[in-house]
């Protein structure tokens, strides 16, 4: 994979950069916090269509712009500096209360103590520093997310009789999930805020990336054997980004 920067010439139209893929079978646009507009492209693809196709494609670009600006206030407007007393794992069906205590120890390090049976998550150390308190608490979430999500998609893919063969929980800001060609799935820890039913979509979209590498009429074909309902489970997921707190997305 390879990458490259084009300025946007001079008919008006929308910054963007030229990614090579060699997964692309056709060219697409992608719009994204982190990488604003990506013309991906198969090795052999004439560059000298992109603006062309930049422009045909203004209003889509339009559309999404928005719809991207709108979630990032909508992010901004939930208080993200502040540090949470409660995290809601929707897909576990657990309310977590946190309490800060500050205590003074030699590192001025931030533990975090589980309290299990009462769903408490208690912060201890130098809770003056809010980016310190964030980061473990993030630490916990990925722990918690590690033991959850494996264990959910190895049953879902012996159910499925869909093997796969690695897994890993990752921090992204936009994929919920992806699935290499090696057949190597992440997950996002940020599904542990989503509903259950939603979880289990991605994961058996995940794991129906192992036979179709794409987006294909046969995909959705075996998508559909296994859940039924999966054009509204995934129209769900573009809406799902507001169930993730603030305080995790800056
Ligand atoms: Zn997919």
């Amino acid at each position: 994979m390879a990458s490259g920067f084009l300025p946007s010439g001079n008919n008006n139209l929308p910054t963007y950069t030229v990614r090579v893929s060699d997964r692309a079978k056709s060219v697409r646009l992608s719009l994204s916090v982190e990488a604003g507009l990506e013309v991906v492209i198969p090795a052999d693809y004439d560059r000298q269509n992109i603006p062309e196709l930049i422009q045909k494609k203004k209003d889509w670009i339009a559309r999404n712009q928005l719809k991207l600006d709108q979630r990032e206030a909508f992010f901004q407007s939930q208080s993200p500096h502040q540090l949470p007393d409660r995290i809601n794992l929707r897909s576990l069906g657990e309310e977590w209360q946190i309490e800060y205590s500050p205590t003074f120890t030699k590192s001025g390090a931030i533990a975090i103590q589980e309290k299990r049976t009462e769903l408490k998550l208690v912060v201890n150390g130098n809770i003056t520093d809010v980016e310190a308190c964030k980061f473990f608490l993030k630490q916990w979430l990925m722990k918690k997310a590690e033991n959850h999500l494996f264990r959910w998609l190895r049953k879902t893919s012996l159910r499925l009789e869909l093997p796969y063969r690695t897994t890993a929980v990752r921090n992204q800001k936009t994929l919920w999930g992806s699935c290499s060609r090696d057949r190597n799935i992440s997950l996002n820890y940020k599904l542990l805020f989503l509903e259950a039913n939603v979880v289990e979509y991605v994961l058996i979209h995940e794991l129906c990336h192992t036979v179709h590498m794409n987006h294909s009429d046969r995909f959705w074909k075996l998508v559909s054997k296994f859940e039924p309902n999966y054009k509204s489970l995934d129209k769900s997921l573009n809406h799902a980004w507001q169930l993730i707190p603030a305080w995790l997305n800056c």
